[in-house]
């Protein structure tokens, strides 16, 4: 197998990607938007019985993410929507200056950072949670504000996430289960791959205490593919467990009074998508018989 680093320029010159203007931003091709396809068909092939589901846009609701405690772990990552205010004289002014983008203005919206951020709010707005429990499957674009652009760290990328809202006990084993039907998952599609515990990229000096601590609680693990180098393979999955972190900032309680936790697993569709690129090639047509069983690859 040759590592995606050796791939890259073929990749980009086979015309995966289309050059946005931008690093990490790209246009995807058709070829690439099929294999995106076809895996949210995969995942959906997994989803559990009784999970409602919801896309949301790539804007979320700015106090929203602030109720949730972004700006204190991860202020870095944030990307906020700014628009040019005022009468049409001032606009025209503004637009004028090479300066213009310092005259913005805030606006209610922030790019959302993760998908499953508007889930918590929504399902607190509907009263107790049953003793059931909930699930969600959700997905939407997200954005990261990334300090590096390698291929496979995008500005901007797909997350489609299945999330739990229940009883400690519940969530765990909710993670469990997706633990393993991770790893099935990224079987059935011929990737080679790890899981291991893992920290978030907090902010800071306390942002290291706070993934100090996320490890040593083991709160979460990431299902790692080598796909630009065997030596710092990339997060392809993510299985988390937030304890009372949303339902404490959104009074999610249960029906009779008892705790409630949350957790989810997000799977990176791009990051998958090259995986399957840098494993099989760049000609879905030529991937293993046993991987083109399992996925449904159709023309958009
Ligand atoms: P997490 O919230 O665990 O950081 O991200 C969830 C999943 O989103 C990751 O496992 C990964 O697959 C995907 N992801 C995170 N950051 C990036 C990124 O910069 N680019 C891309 N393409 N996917 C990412
Ligand atoms: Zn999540």
């Amino acid at each position: 197998m040759s590592t995606l680093v050796e791939k890259q320029q073929e990749l980009i010159n086979k015309a995966m990607f289309g050059e946005c203007g931008s690093n990490g931003v790209y246009a995807r091709t058709e070829l690439f938007e099929q294999v995106i396809n076809g895996l949210s068909r995969v995942i959906t092939r997994h989803r559990e019985p009784n999970t409602e589901v919801l896309r949301f846009p790539p804007v979320m609701s700015r106090s929203q993410l602030e109720r949730s405690g972004y700006l204190q772990s991860f202020p870095h990552l944030l990307g906020a929507v700014s628009c040019l205010a005022g009468d049409e004289a001032q606009v025209r002014a503004t637009v004028e200056r090479p300066d213009w983008p310092t005259q913005l203005s805030p606006t209610e919206l922030v790019l959302s950072p993760a998908a499953c951020y508007p889930v918590y709010p929504l399902a607190a707005g509907r009263g107790p949670v049953p003793a059931r429990g909930l699930l969600f499957d959700v997905a939407s674009y997200c954005f990261r504000h990334e300090a590096t652009h390698e291929l496979g760290r995008f500005q901007s990328f797909q997350m489609r996430e299945y999330v739990c809202i229940g009883a400690p006990a519940m969530v765990l084993d909710f993670r469990k289960r997706w633990i393993t039907r991770g790893g099935d998952l990224a079987k059935q599609l011929g990737l080679d791959f790890t899981i291991a515990n893992a920290s978030d990229p907090f902010f800071g000096r306390a942002g290291r205490l706070a993934a100090m601590s996320q490890l040593e609680q083991a709160l979460k693990f990431e299902l790692l593919v080598p796909v630009r180098s065997a030596e710092e393979p990339t997060a392809c999955m993510s299985f988390n467990y937030h304890l009372d972190h949303f339902t404490g900032a959104w009074q999610l309680s249960s029906e009779n009074g008892t705790t409630v936790h949350t957790g989810c697993v997000a799977f990176g569709l791009d990051r998958l998508a090259l995986a399957l690129f840098a494993k099989h090639g760049v000609d879905p047509r030529e991937w293993p018989t046993e991987v083109r069983r399992n996925f449904p690859f159709d023309e958009i």
